[in-house]
Order: C-alpha cells, then sequence, then structure tokens
C-alpha cells in the first residue's frame, strides 16, 4: 500500500478524553475516529488490524470444530423474557420498541437467540456435540464507555456457544475452547494469563477469564510465584482456617469502652494497644436495596463480589455514612456486630476470632471481649474477603503476587440455564427429554487490539506484535523527489510486495522526521529506509521497531 494513497490521518494532537494509551494511539495513529460516545469507526489501518485479530480467532475457531454463523444484531424482547434476563440484565442493555410496539434490544451477547436455534434445530443426541460462533458487532449500554476500544459501547466480539447431551460433554467442549483460547492469544503474539473467574450475570458456576498483562488493566489478579495458578482477586479463593486451639483460651465479658473520635481500625487498635488484626470492621452495604453488615477482620478488605455471591444477590453497593445513618440510625466508625439488627454475613475468619474488639453501634464507644459465636451470629459466614499478597497460593501453598490484567476472553460452563428456561431440549439415548448442556465463550476482539497497544508501545507509539501488525515492514523513502531513491524503493516495495509480505510505502513528500515519526507511532515492525546510506552506498537500513536494532542491508540482496 502507498501511504500517499492511503486514508491515515496521524495527528500531533492527543484527545482530552483519550485517558489511556492505547486510545491515544489509536487515535494519533489514524487507526480509529470516535462517532459518538463509545461507538468508533475502524479507518483502514484501524481495520486491518481488526481483520487481523478476527482471522487469528476464525482460523482457531475453525480448528477446534467450531462452526460459523451469523444471528441477528436486533433482538426480540419475548425470548429474554423466556430466559428470565429482560428483567435482570439492567440498563446495559438498550431496548425499543418497532412500529407494532414490539420490544426488542440490541444484542450484548446471544444466548438467547442460540439457545433458540438450539431448540427448533437440534432434536436428538446424535446431533450433538454442536459448537456454533460468530464474529458480530455487540451493543452495550456501557455506563462509563471510556478507555477508547478498551470498553465502548457498540464492539466486536466472537461469541461461540456449545451445546452437549451431558455434563461430562460440556467439560469436553470447554476444554476445547479453553485450549483454542490459549492458541488465539499466544497466536497473537500476546503475554496474556488464564484465571478462574467470577461468572457475573451471564450466570452459570465455572468460568475462566483470558487476561491480557498490562499496567493499565481495570482488572487485578492474583499469581502464584510457584505454581500455575491465577485468579481474579474477585474469586480468588481463600481456603478454610484451621480452627484455634479451643484449650486455654479464657472468653472475655464484653467490655464496653470509650473511644471518642476513633474511627479508623488503625487509630482503635493504637488506642487500646490491640492489633488491627484483633478488630472486627463492620462494613453496610445495600444487598438488592436492602441493608447488609460484612464483618471482616480489622486488617482484611470486603471483597464485594464475594459478598455478592455469598449472599447470591445480583447487585452490592457499599453504603456511604449518609446512607448508613438515613437506613439504621447507626454511626459509620463505631459500627460493630454485637445486638446489630441487620442481616449479618461473616468472613470465616471472623469467626475464628476471640476476645476482638468491635464497634458499639453507639459514637465514640467500642467493645472488648467479642466474641463470635457468644456476642453474635451471622446469617452465614464463608469466604468474603480480599485475598493479599500475604496471603498463600491455594493450590501449592506458594507466595502470591498481583498484576494487573484487560480482560480479552471469558469462557464459562453455562449449564442447562438457559436450556431449562427456554424449554430447549433433545432426545438423548435413553429416549429421555434433556436440556443442552450449554457452554458460552466470548473474546473481545476489538478489545484484543487495544489491550495488544496497552502491553505494546513506548514513549514514540505503538509496537505491534508481529501477527496483529497492519504491515509488516514499512519502506521510507527518503528522497522522493529523487529519481534513484524512488527507484530503489518502488523496487523494494515491489519485490517484498510479490514474497507475500504485507508493506506499507512511505512514498510521501514530507521531511524525514515526520516519516519517522510516523513510522514509529503507527508500530510496524520494521522500518526499511532508503536514506544516505543509499546515496553514498547503495544500502538500506533495516531496523526493528522493538528492540531499535539496525542492520544495513545491500539492496541488491533483498530480494
Ligand atoms: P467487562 O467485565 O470488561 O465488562 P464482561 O464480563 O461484561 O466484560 P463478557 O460478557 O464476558 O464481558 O464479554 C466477552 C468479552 O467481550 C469480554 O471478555 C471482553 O473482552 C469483551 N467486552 C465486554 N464488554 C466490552 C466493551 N464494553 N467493550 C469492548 N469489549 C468488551
Ligand atoms: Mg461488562
Amino acid at each position: 500500500m502507498r501511504y500517499s494513497q492511503m486514508l491515515l490521518p496521524t495527528t500531533k494532537e492527543t484527545p482530552s478524553e483519550a485517558e489511556v494509551i492505547s486510545h491515544q494511539l489509536l487515535v494519533r495513529g489514524g487507526f480509529i475516529r470516535k462517532l459518538t460516545s463509545g461507538m468508533y469507526t475502524y479507518l483502514p489501518l484501524g481495520f486491518m488490524v481488526l481483520q487481523k485479530v478476527t482471522e487469528i480467532v476464525r482460523r482457531e475457531m475453525n480448528r477446534a470444530g467450531a462452526q460459523e454463523i451469523l444471528m441477528p444484531m436486533v433482538q426480540p424482547g419475548d425470548l429474554w423474557e423466556e430466559s428470565g434476563r429482560w428483567k435482570k440484565y439492567g440498563p446495559e442493555l438498550l431496548r425499543f420498541r418497532d412500529r407494532h410496539d414490539r420490544d426488542y434490544c440490541l444484542g450484548p451477547t446471544h444466548e438467547e437467540v442460540i439457545t433458540d436455534i438450539a431448540r427448533r434445530e437440534m432434536q436428538s443426541y446424535r446431533q450433538l456435540p454442536v459448537n456454533l460462533y460468530q464474529i458480530q458487532t455487540k451493543f452495550r449500554d456501557e455506563i462509563r464507555p471510556r478507555f477508547g476500544l478498551m470498553r465502548g459501547r457498540e464492539f466486536l466480539m466472537k461469541d461461540a456457544y456449545s451445546f452437549d447431551a451431558d455434563d461430562a460433554g460440556a467439560g469436553r467442549s470447554y476444554e476445547i475452547m479453553r485450549e483454542a483460547y490459549h492458541r488465539i492469544f499466544t497466536s497473537c503474539g500476546l503475554d496474556f494469563r488464564a484465571v478462574e473467574a467470577d461468572s457475573g450475570s451471564i450466570g452459570g458456576s465455572f468460568s475462566h477469564e483470558f487476561m491480557v498483562l498490562a499496567d493499565t488493566g481495570e482488572d487485578t489478579l492474583v499469581i502464584c510465584t510457584s505454581c500455575s495458578y491465577a485468579a481474579n482477586v474477585e474469586k480468588a479463593a481463600i481456603g478454610p482456617y484451621a480452627s484455634p486451639e479451643a484449650a486455654g483460651v479464657v472468653l472475655q465479658e464484653l467490655v464496653r469502652v470509650a473511644t471518642p473520635g476513633l474511627k479508623k481500625v488503625n487509630k482503635v487498635a493504637e488506642f487500646l494497644q490491640v492489633q488491627p488484626a484483633d478488630l472486627i470492621k463492620t462494613m453496610f452495604y445495600l444487598a438488592d436495596g436492602e441493608p447488609v453488615a460484612a464483618l471482616v477482620r480489622g486488617d482484611r478488605e470486603v471483597q464485594s463480589v464475594k459478598l455478592k455471591n455469598l449472599l447470591g444477590a445480583t447487585d452490592v453497593e457499599p453504603m456511604d455514612e449518609d446512607q448508613v445513618w438515613q437506613q439504621t440510625r447507626l454511626p459509620v466508625g463505631y459500627l460493630g456486630p454485637v445486638g446489630l439488627e441487620v442481616k449479618m454475613v461473616a468472613d470465616q475468619e471472623v469467626m475464628q476470632m476471640v476476645n476482638a474488639v468491635a464497634g458499639a453501634n453507639e459514637k465514640g464507644m467500642h467493645l472488648t471481649g467479642v466474641n463470635p459465636g457468644r456476642d453474635f451470629q451471622p446469617m452465614v459466614s464463608g469466604d468474603l474477603r480480599q485475598i493479599t499478597t500475604t496471603d498463600h497460593c491455594p493450590l501449592c501453598g506458594g507466595g502470591l503476587r498481583l498484576r494487573e490484567g484487560i480482560e480479552v476472553g471469558h469462557i464459562f460452563k453455562l449449564g442447562t440455564k438457559y436450556s431449562e428456561a427456554m424449554t430447549a431440549t433433545f432426545q438423548d439415548s435413553d429416549g429421555q427429554e434433556k436440556p443442552f448442556v450449554m457452554g458460552c465463550y466470548g473474546i473481545g476482539v476489538s478489545r484484543v487490539m487495544a489491550a495488544a497497544i496497552e502491553q505494546n508501545h513506548d514513549a514514540k507509539g505503538i509496537i505491534f506484535p508481529l501477527p496483529l501488525a497492519p504491515f509488516q515492514v514499512i519502506v521510507l523513502n527518503l528522497g522522493p523527489k529523487d529519481a534513484s531513491y524512488c527507484q530503489a524503493a518502488e523496487a523494494l516495495y515491489l519485490g517484498l510486495r510479490a514474497q507475500g509480505f504485507d508493506i506499507l510505502y512511505d512514498d510521501r513528500d514530507e521531511r524525514p522526521g515526520s516519516k519517522f515519526n510516523d513510522a514509529d507511532l503507527l508500530g510496524i515492525p520494521y522500518r526499511l529506509t532508503v536514506g544516505k546510506t543509499f546515496e553514498k552506498e547503495g544500502k538500506v537500513e533495516l531496523r526493528s521497531r522493538r528492540t531499535g536494532e539496525t542492520q544495513v542491508l545491500d539492496v541488491r540482496h533483498c530480494f
């Protein structure tokens, strides 16, 4: 491709709303342009990158035995009523009516539509297993579309759905997809981890997220330093505790102590000459609108997704001081479980505490000698707290470290959630009608493009991994007005192109400085420069964008 003929509007200006580097570089490099909040046009160069990702995804999905289809983007509300998600999905689902006043939505995901296909088209176990996928534009009315392609409202997704006759089959389908995902992200040239994850509103009991490691990631992962264990902190399980030696521990009486003005764990601990770990921290949340008190040890944090799962709630939000006061007339900073008339859930660790300190639910007062079981009984206890690097790997006991990650793929075992709700059944070998056992598998194709940049860039611009680069080589002609330069550069361009390389030929009448800057900004892995060394010795310079290493080649040996 000749640069002079391409719509490739690079700019020096960084859009003010572009907070993350991929957004900045995609706009500056002329890859994308914003239409409106969360919606982007892919200009030619951007579309090339998107196509590279798409081709890798398609190749590996086909190789894994999945079959490509294309479903409508507009979906009838009736199907969502059937699955129960019309009410549950929330405002991310963009709903509207047609001229006949029927409900529709723009597809944020396609479980309903695919389950409808399955119940119509698959009647017998003989037709199973089946895995169907599509690569299609999705719409989610995200509350805060931001970070460019990382969190758009309209974005490109690969979504696949597997149908099996039983759990064992569904497990195999899941494994096949897990392996395919490993191949996809490896083929993209990305540093990633597969982590155990929370299943969110799509449901199901088991899922893995594929995370591209990058400092700007929105998710925090916990990774074992000794084994392959990796998990999202939202899910990272903390094993049950060994019971403390009961013998010899004398339970103290409850004592009210004045702690005026001391609201913070550290301050209370210091004042009472105990450790933060001796305190019980009481945090108020609204779980589906109802106040709930979550108890964790003073040096721990509540993990709200674990809380949500433990409660079986759809939504949990922390309550602020005013909300707590309005709803319960209790003073934040002095909250505690003793005598509390609010639904309580406790971290398993709290249940092992003896003679703890907790708020007395009265301004300026705490209690000492607090003992779970004797002084309060939570409705439920379990794994509620955030994992930390002082914890140990649940698999091997090794050390843990935290890394930021960008979720680019998510695979779920759905089970029969949708097939049961929508009566999608097949006749099994024993003659029985059974619901399909399903799995669903998503990849944020457009997000992969952004994540690749988040992971691979420097101060000058993008450093594309070779498999995702729009062009493998950029040929710079530094003497566009000089016939001999033009001849050599042209020969390089045509010669390499004939060998099957994707080449961008910078034939523009621009100064060398701006050609070098644009080449760096666009992140094309190799740069061939027809410049001074050509003039003097008939040689061109080959430079790697990633390492900066250069090599001088004789033009005659280039092809
Ligand atoms: P997130 O937690 O980031 O909102 P999700 O859990 O809602 O993602 P899924 O429903 O699992 O996402 O969708 C499958 C994939 O689609 C995700 O792994 C992600 O890569 C991509 N994706 C989801 N939402 C967006 C978005 N708003 N913009 C771009 N890609 C997205
Ligand atoms: Mg989401």
